[in-house]
């Protein structure tokens, strides 16, 4: 392509992706306007997958975040729809092509982030990976992982003894059930995973990845936690989940017993970022329950000083 034409273009994808970013899926306008890092020089890539929750919204997928780094994905959490969504992160040229998904570490294991677990070990594997998927999460991975590698049988002996002829490396898994600490490393990546409170739930988990260029925290499903404060501690980047004080308070006397204890509401993560002190705090995992998204980026504005941005799935940061 000619010099001035790819400029041009490059100047066309980064006004798109400052768009994309700001405004509202809906009539909401953009309320924030947010500077991206300059993509083209960062060795780390952030791809929101999906940014849903159970709510089966058809333009919020479930959970999903992809780090990429010098062209490896890592993923956080496997929600529903997650293959699908990494395909079309690499057609948007954000991501590799999904057989290179080969690492991926779970927050916790409620099924809105782990629907997609089969769709990982399966449709990669079919999509070319030649390796085994390696993934990290709390205690019980590697019973569901038994589970559904079992469920799954009849497939796994048709396409490595059929005429596909695939290749059996492809479909295998090793679980890796951590503890808080350092649980993974190579030449791209350090990631530590800290406990966060989600609830009732014994074990659930929020990441920290450190590349070469950038400190990325990631909450995963958790109330007000101050590991996500003491890991963030000035990071580049804040994944944080959310709710809308506004919508809470429209909901049922039981399900705000439940929201309060395993969620954070925009009031809480105004003052929990406020002391975390992220360059960017990117919202995900929202619960609007009929609230704007204007308005609940106006909420997190009352509480919250710092850069922030409202995700949706395909924005890269
Ligand atoms: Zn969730
Ligand atoms: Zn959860």
């Amino acid at each position: 392509m000619n010099p001035l034409l790819k400029s041009l273009s490059l100047l066309a994808i980064a006004f798109a992706a400052i768009v994309c970013s700001t405004t509202t899926s809906s009539s909401a306008p953009p309320t924030t306007p947010v500077q991206q890092p300059d993509q083209s020089t960062s060795r780390t890539k952030i791809v929101m997958l999906g940014t849903g929750t159970p709510i089966t919204d058809p333009d919020r997928s479930g959970p999903a975040v992809a780090i990429i780094v010098d062209g490896q994905p890592y993923l956080i959490d496997f929600g529903p729809g997650v293959v699908r969504r990494a395909a079309a992160a690499q057609r948007a040229g954000l991501m590799p092509e999904v057989g290179k998904l080969t690492r991926a570490f779970v927050t916790h294991l409620h099924s809105d982030h782990t629907v997609g677990y089969p769709d990982l070990i399966f449709t990669t594997w079919v999509m070319d990976r030649k390796e085994p998927l390696e993934v990290f999460g709390p205690s019980g991975l590697k019973s569901m992982t038994k589970h559904i590698l079992a469920a799954y049988k009849e497939d796994i002996a048709m396409r490595v003894k059929g005429l596909e002829l695939a290749d059996p490396r492809g479909y295998q898994v090793n679980p890796h059930e951590i503890k808080p600490g350092l649980i993974y490393q190579d030449k791209n990546v350090r990631v530590t995973a800290f406990s966060v409170r989600h609830g009732s739930w014994k074990e659930a988990y929020g990441y920290r990845f450190e590349t070469p260029d950038r400190k990325i925290v990631i909450s995963g499903d958790s109330a007000p936690s101050e590991s996500v404060v003491e890991n963030c501690n000035g990071c580049d980047v804040l994944i944080h989940e959310v709710y809308s004080e506004a919508g809470f308070k429209t909901r049922p006397a039981k399900w705000q017993k439940y929201h309060s204890s395993f969620h954070t509401s925009s009031r809480e993560l105004g003052e929990l970022a406020t002391r975390a002190r992220p360059g960017l705090l990117v919202l995900y995992h929202q619960l609007f329950w009929g609230m704007t998204e204007e308005s609940l980026l106006e909420e997190m504005q009352r509480y919250y000083k710092g850069r922030v941005v409202s995700a949706h799935d395909l924005n890269a940061f």
